[in-house]
């Protein structure tokens, strides 16, 4: 069960401002009073999370492995009680919220067998060379270490993908960083029951109990605090762009910087090229809205810009966009906040110059949303920048365009982004090749024929992309090459072996593939 309380370490407690779950589907207040996290409550989190650093983050890869198993057999353990709280929080159907448990439990299974793999360690070896001449060359040994405890912001969309055991705090736990989650105001009982499934395999594992700590709370401050610590050395965010930016404003205050890696706004163009518009308008018209509605948009991969060439075949698949969005029903969004949102940015695309409405799905009661398609030609998008911005929802821009080479420009004007999809056909090789270097400048995965939104958690995914689809670029939020946010190179000079941390000494002992003399000597 859960209770409203605050979970620091091994500890439970109450404190801080009350606050409420809302049930965005009827509006009404949920009857337990969670304790919002005080000051007191980060400081005495991040300081276990700085006390359990270094037994956590020097646990053998089977052993945190192990960890990561247990915290996914325990939120397999909490039952329906997760589900069922979760569609009161989120208004989420329960056919969603299954799947999303299976992805969190699957994402931390896939985390620990890539851990017990040990590559990620990137134990590399260049012995001494003591004849060498002129001057005799030590010995080298590298090997890639935790950045220290890691602050997560559970985001709202993904009650249970992106949340308390998320990929974020996933991830986090793989490279060997203790944990303190902020927990989203949104879902608070839904982040307690998860956090209760962690702090119990915590506990399990015989892990130190600081491991693990999670404030919930519905104040800035709380999350300006938790960001400010200096015992905190990276942060991972889902959430809006206001919200990333202000925090990778305090993390850069600090007195010792630290990076955020936020994953904020996207809008995912599409592109239809002329041979796949020719071949299949019509069901591309309808795919388009299925991924456009799903889960009433409120992804960041949702396919919010569509691109195309003008002309008859570009009709049909508006046509056929038009008469499925009109059979879409409003789906209740995940606060009342976010629905406001997307009503302001809808109104603000209605009374933007040159822009008609293609169609638009159901109207609904309460806090539901109600999709839209518009379009505009490619002078008017580039006119308003209210065109290319995030509206977090079943919201779309078309931009028809007269030829490749302005599709092109047109993408290159955007900011950067998650994903860009190419809808290809007959003849359209040419074009796509050349549209490429352009997408792989702006984006983090580049997809045809299929849609943005869905995304798999494997070794090869990129869910990350340029400013501002995330703050930094270089990373991805999804996959188990999240890691790498929290991880740090070290190198060992002329280290005597019995020192040297287990990845980098002579005989091996976790079996490691590594790299030797600069060749690759894979395990057995
Ligand atoms: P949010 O407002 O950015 O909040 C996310 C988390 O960050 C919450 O825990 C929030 O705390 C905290 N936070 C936000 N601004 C902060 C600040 N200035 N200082 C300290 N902490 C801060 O996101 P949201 O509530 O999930 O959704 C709001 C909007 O975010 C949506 O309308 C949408 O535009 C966008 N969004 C984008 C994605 C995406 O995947 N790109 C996903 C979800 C949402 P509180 O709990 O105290 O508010």
């Amino acid at each position: 069960m859960f209770n409203g309380a605050i979970l620091i370490g091994a500890g439970e407690r109450r404190g801080g401002e009350p606050f409420h779950a809302v049930d965005p589907s009827t509006g009404a207040k949920g009857e337990v009073a969670f304790s919002s996290a005080t000051p007191a409550d980060v400081a005495e989190a991040c300081a276990l999370a700085e006390a359990a650093f270094e037994s956590f983050s020097t646990l053998s890869p089977d052993a945190r492995a192990g960890f990561m198993e247990a915290v996914a057999d325990q939120i397999m353990g909490i039952g329906d009680l997760l589900i069922e709280t979760a569609m009161a929080e989120s208004g989420l159907p329960r056919a969603r919220l299954e799947g999303e448990r299976g992805r969190t439990v699957g994402q931390l299974r896939l985390f620990a067998s890539y851990v017990r793999l040990g590559d990620w360690l990137d134990a590399t070896v260049d012995r001494a060379l003591p004849e060498r001449q002129p001057l005799p060359r030590a010995d080298l040994r590298r090997v890639n270490h935790s950045v220290g405890p890691v602050a997560v912001f559970g985001a709202s969309n993904f009650p249970l993908a992106f949340s308390v055991a998320g990929g974020d705090t996933a991830s986090a736990f793989a490279a060997g960083s203790p944990v303190v989650v902020k927990g989203h105001a949104a879902h608070p009982g839904t982040g307690e029951l998860v956090a209760r499934a962690i702090q119990a395999a915590v506990k399990a594992c015989g892990l130190h109990e600081g491991a693990f700590s999670y404030l919930p709370g519905n104040d800035y401050a709380l999350g300006g605090a938790l960001v400010s610590d200096p015992r905190i050395k990276a942060v991972g965010f889902t959430g809006s762009r206001g919200g990333g930016t202000a925090l990778m404003k305090i993390a850069a205050e600090r007195a010792e910087p630290i990076p955020v890696y936020a994953e904020m706004s996207s809008i995912n163009p599409v592109v239809l090229l002329p041979g796949a518009l020719a071949a299949r308008a019509e069901a591309l018209g309808t795919a388009f809205v299925g991924s456009l509605t799903m889960g009433s948009g409120q992804f960041c991969t949702n396919p919010g810009l569509v691109i195309a060439l003008d002309g008859p075949d570009l009709d049909k698949f508006v046509a056929a966009a038009a008469e499925a969005l009109s059979g879409a029903q409003a789906q209740v969004m995940l606060t009342p906040g976010i629905h406001a949102a997307y009503e302001k940015g809808v109104a603000a695309l209605l009374g933007a110059e040159g822009v008609t409405t293609i169609g638009r799905g159901v109207a609904g009661e309460g806090h539901r949303g109600q999709a839209a398609f518009f379009s505009v030609d490619s002078a008017a998008f580039r006119s308003n920048p209210v065109f290319a911005e995030e509206v977090f929802g079943s919201s779309s821009v078309l931009i028809k365009c007269s030829s490749i080479d302005e599709v092109i420009a047109t993408i290159a004007g955007l900011e950067g982004q998650l994903t860009a999809t190419l809808q290809i056909g007959e003849g359209d090789e040419g074009d796509a090749a050349k549209l490429l270097p352009t997408l792989s400048r702006k984006v983090g995965r580049i997809l045809t024929n299929g849609w943005p939104t869905g995304v798999e958690v494997t070794h090869a995914m990129i869910h990350g992309g340029p400013y501002p689809s995330t703050s930094d670029g270089r990373s991805t939020s999804v996959g188990t090459l999240a890691m790498m946010r929290f991880l740090r190179p070290v190198c060992y000079q002329d280290v005597p072996d019995t020192l040297l941390p287990p990845a980098l000494q002579e005989s091996n002992p976790w079996g490691l593939t590594r790299r030797i003399e600069g060749k690759l000597e894979v395990a057995a």
